[in-house]
């Protein structure tokens, strides 16, 4: 039995491993690359009508981004996620779809390919464990968004742990994590934060917290850009904690997420009663450009995408807030490289309708993250204590930095797999 990796070897994007058993093959996560002008997908997978069954881990695109792609080459097997993964999915999928409409990037599918994938679904409980042809497979909560999970396989007498995204503690929006594994033979784990530490999320929530009072009190606005799933819940329910001076508003595709998280059952869900209160009852919805303004017109607290402000509502808001001092911008987490998000934190510039634009609110960035840093990743391997590992799914120098301590441990056999490479379980 062995594994190969198609993608998320020594990069952040496209995740895709195969596991080959004698005679079947499976891939864990089907997701793409985003890059400037279009996607990478998954290499070097050969054959994929062959292929037996897809065990999807997450919702984000990096994980579930391919598989109208694989719809559209004719993948004819089952594929198996869990209820809000699915739902969520669906919802990103869609929205994808159309952004690369607008932005003239070709999707490499099509409209029919989305609706096929529907046939093709098996939904899972967690922790229940499930056969296909050769394998048995469980899902567990892996603590990274609402839905995710980590899938332990077992097939010819070895249990291997794929983790997905993952996050050791709990969080505003999703449950942590219990751990309870015995005798895995492989673990197959991510590295995105395999070089740094994350700030204490308490006090980057009351740091957080602290600085909207302050901008409000002033009578100032504040800005907040989230991502759809993950942040823009994390930030109501935190929102919930104090009474503000301003109106929460609540702005863009963050909007159907929610509805989908609230409207779907799952064991995980942190903090469901305090999120429906603030979406249902006291945030207020922006449905129009019309409302947006009136809304603008006003001092107000607005929760909106895109998160790295490349597009979206969270433009329109910038457009009329950007020139005066007393409004801030507060960005919640990881800015990617090239992004107005990115500009705006080391040379406090965006681009608005092509321009640059030197923004004089108060700008504010905060570490929330919906994975586990480097010293929770260790500790999750060690509480795991595998026999073999697996680091992947990280930046070349956040892969060798978990690699080396991994290796100095001397308990595993540790691998970093480059794209294309094959692993023996
Ligand atoms: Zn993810």
């Amino acid at each position: 039995m062995k594994l190969v990796f198609h993608g998320a070897a020594k990069e952040v994007g496209r995740s895709c491993i195969e596991l080959q058993t004698q005679g079947d093959r499976y891939l864990l996560d089907a997701g793409i690359k985003f890059k400037e002008g279009g996607f990478d997908y998954p290499e070097q997978i050969v054959n994929l009508p062959d292929i037996d069954g897809l065990l999807i881990s997450h919702s984000h695109l990096d994980h579930a981004g391919a598989l109208p792609l694989f719809e559209h080459y004719k993948i004819i097997c089952p594929i198996y996620c869990t209820k809000l993964t699915y739902s969520i999915t669906k919802v990103l999928l869609k929205d994808s779809y159309k952004i690369a409409r607008i932005r003239n990037l070709h999707p490499a599918y099509t409209k029919t390919d989305l609706r096929h994938l529907e046939k093709d679904i098996r939904l899972v409980r967690y922790d229940r464990q499930y056969k296909h042809r050769k394998i048995r497979f469980t899902f567990k909560n892996a603590g990274h968004v609402p839905g995710s999970a980590m899938i332990l396989v077992e097939a010819e007498d070895k249990k291997i742990l794929y983790t997905g995204d993952t996050k050791l503690r709990t969080t505003e929006l999703v449950k942590g994590p219990t751990l309870d594994y015995k005798d895995i033979d492989m673990l197959i784990i991510e590295s995105t934060y395999g070089d740094r530490e994350l700030p204490d999320r308490n006090e980057t929530r009351k740091r957080f917290l602290d600085k909207v009072t302050e901008v409000t009190n002033k009578g100032g606005s504040v800005l907040i850009p989230v991502f759809s799933l993950g942040r823009a819940q994390d930030v109501l329910i935190m929102l919930a904690e104090r009474r503000f001076k301003a109106p929460i508003y609540f702005d863009g595709m963050c909007k159907k997420i929610t509805q989908r998280i609230l409207t779907t059952p799952d064991p995980y869900v942190n903090n469901r009663e305090i999120l429906d209160k603030m979406f249902n009852h006291k945030a207020i919805h922006i449905g129009s450009e019309k409302h947006r303004h009136h809304a603008l017109s006003q001092q107000g607290i607005y929760v909106t995408t895109s998160g790295m402000m490349q597009g979206g509502p969270v433009m329109s808001y910038l457009r009329e807030l950007w020139h005066e001092p007393k409004h801030a911008i507060l960005l919640m987490g990881y800015q990617c490289k090239r992004t107005n998000g990115r500009h705006l934190i080391e040379d406090d510039y965006v681009y608005l309708d092509g321009w640059r634009t030197y923004v004089k609110c108060d700008i504010e960035k905060y570490d929330f993250s919906g994975h586990a840093g480097k010293e929770d990743l260790k500790e999750m391997i060690k509480r795991i204590n595998p026999k073999k590992l697996v680091i992947q799914h990280g930046d070349p120098d956040a892969v060798e930095e978990l690699r080396s301590w991994a290796e100095k441990e001397n308990k595993y056999i540790v691998y970093a797999p480059e794209i294309g490479e094959e692993i023996e379980v």
